[in-house]
C-alpha cells in the first residue's frame, strides 16, 4: 500500500507525504506537485498511517479543487474515504454552523440562509436608507467592502474602529447591518467564517468536539488565507497540532480579500517546529514557459527566489500577438484554437483563455460564439446570477425561510400578479406591528384568519401567502418522509406559470429559449440533489455561487475552452494558455500605477496566468480596446517586456507604433484638448492612463526606431481616396506588403490598419 502511496513522487515529495505528526509547511512553486503532495498525503494518513477519514480536515480555495481532491483521494484509496472532510473554507463553516445551529447567536436556526453580494447589495441599500447616507457619495457596495475587510480581520461591529468619514460611516451602517441579516435569518460570506472562528474560540464544548476530531488539518494554496482562515485552522488544529500546509508565496493574490502571504512567516513563527519541506522540480511546464514566468516575478522584491527546473527541456517560445481591437484579438484566439487543434491534436477542453477582469469575457465570448467552437466561462456572470435561476431560488429560500425578506421582495410580485410596492410596505409593517414573525403571518393570511390589505391587492397577497405555504408542506411533509426536489421544483414552477412569464423578462426569442435551458439545467441540478433537505440544497448552491457555475456534463460541453479569469485560474493546469488583455491598466489593472504592493500583486497574477501553461502559452493586446464604450488605444503591458526576446515570438515588443516624439505630435495635432507637455513624458502619459512606470527610462530606451526599407515611415502624411488625409503612426513589415497604421483627420475613421500595396495612398511631402 505505502509503495502505491508513494510510487510517482520524488524524494522530497515523498519526504512531506510520510511526514509524521506535527506541523508541516510544504513550500514550492507552481507545478511542483504541491496539489499532488497534499492529496497522496490524505490517501497515505488513511491507508497508511491508519486514521480514520472523518479525523481528517482539507481546506482548498474553489469548489473545483475540493472536487477534484476527494476523488483522487478515493481512486489512491479505492473508494474507502467515507466521513472525508474535503471542502472550501466556507462550505467547511457552512456545515460546522449548521450542525451546531444550536450554538448561534439568538435569532439564527438552522434553515439560516447565505447572501450573495447581490442580496448583501439589496440589504445594504435599506440600511443606506436608513441612514440617510447618499448612495452616491458611499455606495452600498463600498460599505459592505469596509464591513467584509473588518471580519476578514475578525472584528465586530463593536471592535471596529473609525479612522475617517468614510470608515465612520462603516462603523455605523455595520451594527445595523448585521441586525438586518439576524432578522433575515441569513448570513453573509464571511460571517460564514467569523461566527465559525468566534464559535470554536468562545464555545468550550465545540470546540473540543471539533479539535478532537481534526486529527490531521490540511491546507492548500495557503498563501491565500486571510486572518480568520489562518485562525480557523490555527483552531480547529489546536488540539493534535498536525497541520500541513502547502503554498507558494509569489502565488498570493488574493489581496483584496483580505489575504495576506505573511501568514506563511506567521506560521513558522507559530509553529517553530514545523517541518519545512522545499519542491525544486516543476513537472507540469516546459523550460520556456518556466523561464518567461520566471522573468516577471523576478522584479518582485522581498522573496525568496526559489529554484525551479523541468525535464521539459526547451518548448515552443511563447507567441506574443498584437490585435488591432478587441474584436479581433477574439478572432485571433479563435483561430489558433482551431489551428492548434487542427495541426497539434489538442482537444477544445486542453485549451484555456484567462484574463484579469471579467468584462474582456464577453468580446471573447462573441468570437467564439459566431464560430461555435465550443467554450464555457468559469465563474463571471455565473449561472446563478442569472435573473430566472435568482427568481426560482429566491421562491425556494422563502419556502425553505420566509423571514428571508430580502429573497421575499424579489419574489413576491414576481411574475406580476397585482401586489404592488404600498401592499408589500404594509404587508411588512403589519407583521413587524404583530410581531409574531412571518411563517406564522403567512398561515393566517392564507387561511383567510387575517387581512392586512383589502381590496384586490389584499386577493393576490392571499393567494401568494397559499402558495408558499401550500410549496412548504411539499417541502417539509411533517414526518421523517424525505422529500423528493424535483418535485417540490416541478410545482413550483408549474404553480406560478414561470415558463410563460419569460417573454415578459426577455427581449429576443433567443433570450427565451436561453433562460428556458438555464432552468431545465436548474432542474437537472435540483434533481441530481434531490435527497438533501432544502436547506442543505440551498446551502449547496449559495456556496457555488460565488466562484463556479454548476459542472456541467455532457461530452459536448465538457469538451470545451475553457474561459476564465487569472484568479479563478489558481492551482489550474492547461496544456495550452491564451492570457488575452495583456495591456497596461488591464494587467496590471490600473488600480496598483500608484500603489508598489498592488504593482506586485499585478506581478504575481501574471506569474499565476502564466505557470498554469503545460507546453504553450498566447498572449496578446489589442491596439485599440473599448471597453466602457469608448475605443481607446491601449498600450501593452509593461510586464510583456520583462520577458526576454528570445523566449518570445510574434509582435515585437519593443513598445510599438509609435517613438515618443511621434506619438506626442499624433496626439496634439489631433486633439487640441491636449495641453502641451515635454516630450520626455513618453507615450503612456499621453493616453488616459496615469502610467509613470510606464514612461520610465528603460523603457523608453526600448522604443522602436522605424524599419529601414519601409516606405512609409510614422510621422509622414498621407492621403486616401476614401478617408482623407491622416498621418502615419506606424508601418512594418507584412509578408510581402507593408502595413501602415494611419490616423486620419476624420474622427469617423480614426485609427486604420492598411495594406501598403491595396491601399492606394498618396504621401503628403
Ligand atoms: P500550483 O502551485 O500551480 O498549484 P502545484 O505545486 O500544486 O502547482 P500540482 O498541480 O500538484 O502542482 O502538479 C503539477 C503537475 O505535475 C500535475 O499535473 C501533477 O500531476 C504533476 N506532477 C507532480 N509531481 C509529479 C511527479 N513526481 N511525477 C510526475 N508528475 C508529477
Ligand atoms: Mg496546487
Amino acid at each position: 500500500m505505502a509503495a502505491d502511496l508513494l510510487s510517482g513522487l520524488n524524494p522530497a515529495q515523498r519526504d512531506a507525504v510520510s511526514a509524521g505528526t506535527g506541523a508541516v509547511l510544504v513550500l514550492a512553486g507552481p507545478g511542483s506537485g504541491k496539489t499532488r503532495v497534499l492529496t497522496h498525503r490524505i490517501a497515505y494518513l488513511i491507508g497508511e498511517m491508519g486514521i480514520p477519514p472523518r479525523g481528517i480536515m482539507a481546506v482548498t480555495f474553489t469548489n473545483k479543487a475540493a472536487a477534484e481532491m476527494r476523488s483522487r483521494a478515493e481512486s489512491l484509496l479505492d473508494g474507502h474515504i467515507d466521513g472525508l472532510q474535503i471542502g472550501t473554507f466556507h462550505s467547511i463553516c457552512a456545515r460546522i454552523l449548521r450542525i451546531e445551529a444550536d450554538h448561534l447567536p439568538s435569532g439564527y436556526g438552522r434553515d439560516y440562509v447565505i447572501y450573495d453580494s447581490d442580496d448583501q447589495t439589496a440589504l445594504m441599500k435599506t440600511v443606506v436608507a436608513e441612514m440617510r447616507i447618499d448612495p452616491k457619495k458611499f455606495s452600498p457596495g463600498r460599505i459592505l467592502n469596509g464591513i467584509s475587510g473588518a471580519k476578514n480581520e475578525l472584528i465586530t461591529p463593536a471592535e471596529y474602529a473609525s479612522s475617517d468619514y468614510f470608515t465612520e460611516i462603516v462603523k455605523r451602517a455595520y451594527p445595523i447591518y448585521q441586525e438586518r441579516l439576524r432578522n433575515n435569518n441569513a448570513l453573509d460570506f464571511d460571517d460564514l467564517l467569523m461566527m465559525t472562528v468566534t464559535m470554536l474560540r468562545d464555545d468550550e464544548i465545540v470546540r473540543q468536539k471539533y479539535q478532537r476530531r481534526s486529527e490531521h488539518v490540511l491546507i492548500d494554496e495557503f498563501q491565500d488565507t486571510n486572518t480568520a482562515q489562518y485562525k480557523l485552522i490555527r483552531l480547529l488544529g489546536g488540539y493534535h497540532g498536525n497541520l500541513f500546509a502547502v503554498g507558494d508565496e509569489d502565488q498570493s493574490i488574493y489581496a483584496f480579500r483580505g489575504a495576506d502571504y505573511r501568514n506563511v512567516q506567521q506560521f513558522r513563527k507559530d509553529y517553530p517546529e514545523a517541518r519545512v519541506i522545499l519542491l525544486e522540480q516543476n513537472y507540469r511546464s516546459t523550460q520556456i514557459v518556466l523561464d518567461a514566468a520566471r522573468s516577471i516575478i523576478d522584479k518582485n522584491k522581498n522573496r525568496t527566489p526559489k529554484q525551479l527546473f523541468t525535464d521539459k527541456e526547451g518548448g515552443s517560445l511563447v507567441t506574443v500577438h498584437e490585435a488591432y481591437s478587441e474584436g479581433e484579438e477574439g478572432e485571433w484566439v479563435v483561430e489558433r484554437v482551431r489551428a492548434l487543434m487542427r495541426r497539434q491534436g489538442y482537444s477544445y477542453r486542453d485549451i484555456a483563455v484567462m484574463y484579469r477582469i471579467n468584462a474582456l469575457s464577453r468580446t471573447l465570448e462573441d468570437a467564439f460564439k459566431a464560430t461555435g467552437v465550443p467554450y464555457r466561462i468559469v465563474g463571471g456572470v455565473s449561472f446563478y446570477q442569472r435573473r430566472e435561476i435568482r427568481d426560482l431560488v429566491a421562491y425556494l429560500r422563502v419556502i425553505n425561510n420566509p423571514i428571508d425578506t430580502i429573497s421575499l421582495n424579489r419574489i413576491i410580485n414576481t411574475p406580476t400578479r397585482g401586489i404592488g410596492d404600498k401592499t408589500v410596505t404594509t404587508f411588512h409593517d403589519w407583521v413587524a406591528a404583530r410581531g409574531r414573525g412571518y411563517l406564522e403571518a403567512l398561515e393566517a393570511i392564507a387561511n383567510g384568519t387575517l387581512i392586512p390589505v383589502t381590496g384586490r391587492s389584499g386577493k393576490a397577497l392571499a393567494e401568494f401567502a397559499s402558495l408558499i405555504i401550500d410549496l412548504r408542506k411539499i417541502a417539509f411533509p411533517g414526518d421523517d418522509t424525505p422529500t423528493d426536489l424535483t418535485v417540490l421544483f416541478d410545482e413550483l414552477t408549474a404553480r406560478i406559470r414561470y415558463v410563460a412569464y419569460l417573454p415578459e423578462i426577455s427581449t429576443t426569442p433567443e433570450q427565451v429559449q436561453e433562460r428556458l435551458e438555464n432552468i431545465q439545467a436548474l432542474r437537472g441540478l435540483v434533481s441530481s440533489k434531490k435527497d438533501l433537505r432544502l436547506d442543505d440544497f440551498l446551502a449547496d448552491v449559495s456556496l457555488n455561487t460565488e466562484a463556479e457555475p454548476v459542472e456541467e456534463s455532457g461530452e459536448q460541453i465538457a469538451n470545451s475552452v475553457t474561459l476564465l479569469t487569472l484568479h479563478a485560474a489558481k492551482g489550474l493546469e492547461y496544456p495550452v494558455v491564451f492570457i488575452a488583455g495583456v495591456e497596461d491598466g488591464l494587467l496590471p489593472h490600473s488600480r496598483s500605477f500608484a500603489d508598489a504592493d498592488e504593482m506586485a500583486e499585478e506581478r504575481r497574477l501574471m506569474y499565476v496566468g502564466l505557470t498554469r501553461a503545460r507546453d504553450h502559452l498566447f498572449l496578446s493586446y489589442a491596439f485599440r480596446r473599448s471597453l466602457y464604450g469608448e475605443s481607446i488605444p491601449s498600450i501593452p503591458s509593461r510586464f510583456l517586456a520583462d520577458i526576454p526576446a528570445h523566449l518570445t515570438e510574434g509582435a515585437s515588443l519593443k513598445v510599438r507604433h509609435m517613438t515618443e516624439r511621434e506619438a506626442y505630435k499624433e496626439a496634439t495635432r489631433w486633439d487640441s484638448d491636449t495641453p502641451s507637455r515635454p516630450a520626455q513624458t513618453g507615450r503612456a502619459k499621453i493616453f488616459e492612463f496615469d502610467s509613470r512606470a510606464a514612461a520610465s527610462k528603460d523603457r523608453a530606451a526600448s522604443l522602436p526606431t522605424p524599419t529601414p526599407g519601409l516606405k512609409y515611415k510614422p510621422g509622414m502624411h498621407v492621403y486616401h481616396p476614401k478617408f482623407g488625409t491622416g498621418i502615419v503612426v506606424d508601418s512594418r513589415r507584412s509578408g510581402s506588403d507593408e502595413e501602415v497604421s494611419v490616423r486620419f483627420e476624420d474622427k469617423q475613421f480614426g485609427l486604420k490598419r492598411l495594406m501598403a500595396e491595396f491601399a492606394n495612398m498618396r504621401i503628403i511631402p
